[in-house]
């Protein structure tokens, strides 16, 4: 491993103060210390943000908005009563990534700020425009069956892992940074960008900035009742998704008023249509509304390598999550363990 300075402010000010060209911000460790160990991140300095204080609140705002501080851990955000009521299906996001002991280190920030799993990112040998700006792309010939089927450019196929930022990005999620020039936000639908001609700039955050914050929106909430998320992965645990879909309606008299779909691993980041959403409110609920939401959604997908049975599999991910949404959110959801959806699932996948 390169060698590095380590600092450890105590305020936020002193985390922008200590920031230099070569530094990056460390939250949990547990994707950045991965590719520092490879090579594939090689830092000149590592700010460790754990310390700074106010960042790890989750609270209800008096606009109604929630809020929840950067360096909340994913395990304390799934396991918070009250969040995971309010929007069961990002806990249940949260809960179906990674393993306990990497959910109880990472943080909220770190999850949406993560690096995608890409093979050849992650192999500093290899050509990477995301990684070295202009030094090619390995995958668009060689192993790319998980890559993207939406929003892709010549210059990067490599998709977002975040289960988290599905149901966010479903929800209208807002991020809330600071940085030098104080402090701004942006829906996280925008903050992930894709790759088009600039792949090495995945997110809108500066270098020099850092996130300290998520709030989701007043309203969000009244999807409760009829949401899901749908996680299709090789393994029933610590396997990132094949394709994933948040799925939320907000249902009156048998109809549904509102409709909420973002997918998950087919893009460079969340994939959400109005024209989808749109198809599905004032309609009653059934399986045929459904199939024709999910490829609405999809439309427009098309392989970027040997990766065109993604496009399959998401239409019917995202029908079935419609599906399971409009039969209700369930008391207890197939959770892993420390799940707050309670201890008969915990068992069951312990
Ligand atoms: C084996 C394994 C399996 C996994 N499976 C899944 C899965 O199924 N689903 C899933 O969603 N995730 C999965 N993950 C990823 C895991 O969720 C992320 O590693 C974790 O969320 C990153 O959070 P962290 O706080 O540890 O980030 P770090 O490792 O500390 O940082 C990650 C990146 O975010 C940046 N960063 C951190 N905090 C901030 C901040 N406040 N502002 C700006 N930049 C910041 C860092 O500079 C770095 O670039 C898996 C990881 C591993 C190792
Ligand atoms: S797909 Fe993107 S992340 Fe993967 S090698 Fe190509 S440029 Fe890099």
């Amino acid at each position: 491993m390169k060698r590095f300075d380590f600092v450890q402010p105590a305020s936020l000010s002193e985390a922008l103060g200590a920031w230099k060209p070569g530094a990056v911000w460390l939250g949990g460790g547990t994707s950045l210390v991965d590719l520092m160990k490879t090579g594939a991140a090689k830092p000149d300095r590592v700010i460790d943000i754990t310390r700074l204080p106010g960042l790890r609140g989750i609270e209800v705002l008096a606009d109604g908005a929630t809020r929840i501080g950067a360096l909340v851990s994913n395990a304390d955000l799934a396991r918070d009563d009250g969040f995971a009521k309010r929007f069961p299906m990002v806990a249940e996001a949260l809960l179906s990534g990674a393993s306990g002991q990497l959910r109880n280190a990472a943080t909220v920030a770190g999850n949406l700020m993560q690096h995608t799993r890409c093979a050849y990112f992650q192999d500093p040998n290899a050509a990477c425009n995301r990684r070295q700006a202009g030094s090619g792309c390995d995958a668009k010939d060689g192993l790319n069956e998980g890559h993207a089927v939406l929003g892709w450019s010549e210059g990067c196929i490599a998709t977002h892992p975040s289960d988290f930022c599905v149901p966010l990005v479903a929800l209208g999620a807002v991020v809330e940074t600071e940085g030098p020039n104080g402090t701004s936000e942006m829906p996280l639908a925008d903050f992930l960008r894709l790759p088009g001609d600039t792949p090495e700039r995945t997110t809108a955050l500066g270098p020099d900035e850092l996130v300290t914050g998520l709030r989701l929106p007043a309203g969000a909430e009244a999807f409760a009742a009829h949401a899901r998320y749908l996680k299709v992965r090789d393994r029933t645990s610590f396997a990132f998704a094949l394709t994933s879909a948040a799925a939320a309606l907000r249902m009156e008299g048998g109809a549904i008023a509102e409709a909420r779909l973002a997918l998950g691993a087919v893009a460079a980041r969340p994939w959400r249509v109005a024209e989808a959403e749109a198809m599905l409110a004032g309609q009653t609920p059934d399986a045929a509304l459904f199939d024709r939401a999910a490829s609405a959604a999809m439309a427009g997908a098309a392989p970027s390598g040997d990766n065109g049975w993604k496009i399959d599999l998401a239409i019917r991910t995202a029908a079935r999550a419609l599906a399971l949404a409009a039969e209700g959110t369930p008391d207890r959801v197939p959770a892993l363990p420390a799940s707050p959806f309670g201890p008969t699932k915990e068992a069951q996948h312990a």
